[in-house]
């Protein structure tokens, strides 16, 4: 009987834990590699025709990316890409730009942000938008 109630405890904290998750730790890791290597493709753009494309399919490239999925949020809805903005970054953007970013935010809230030079970063709301005044 001892044991049946430690049982049961034990159930209720697992489902406790469980229903406090707000996004898939999993999913979350998926989209900040995803961003990652999104940043890449834009610097190696970058460097080899002296300027980011002019939209983010730009990184399509034979000898750039192949697997155009890593530019969806594996939260996002179907056939809605990363917002990219390294079109309005003019001659010489600063290591704090933001090059692409998640279109909608998380379930929890946050969003992936990549600046110049591939640095991931997950912003609140507010932080975000602070991040996107940043010429
Ligand atoms: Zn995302």
């Amino acid at each position: 009987m001892k044991n049946l109630r430690v049982a049961a405890l034990i159930l209720v904290g697992v489902c406790t834990l469980s229903c406090q998750k707000t996004a898939d730790p999993a999913l979350e890791k998926q989209c900040h590699d995803q961003l990652g290597r999104v940043g890449i493709y834009l610097s190696l753009y970058e460097a080899k025709y002296h300027g980011y494309p002019t939209a983010l399919a730009g990184i399509e490239k034979p000898d750039l990316c192949s697997d155009m999925s890593i530019c969806h949020c594996p939260f996002a809805l179907a056939g809605e890409n990363y917002a990219y903005r390294g079109n309005e970054a003019g001659a010489g953007p600063g290591d704090d730009f933001v090059l692409a970013y998640d279109a909608t935010p998380h379930p929890d809230g946050f969003r992936h942000v990549v600046y110049v030079k591939n640095r991931v970063n997950k912003l609140n709301e507010t932080d975000f938008k602070k991040a996107l005044e940043v010429k």
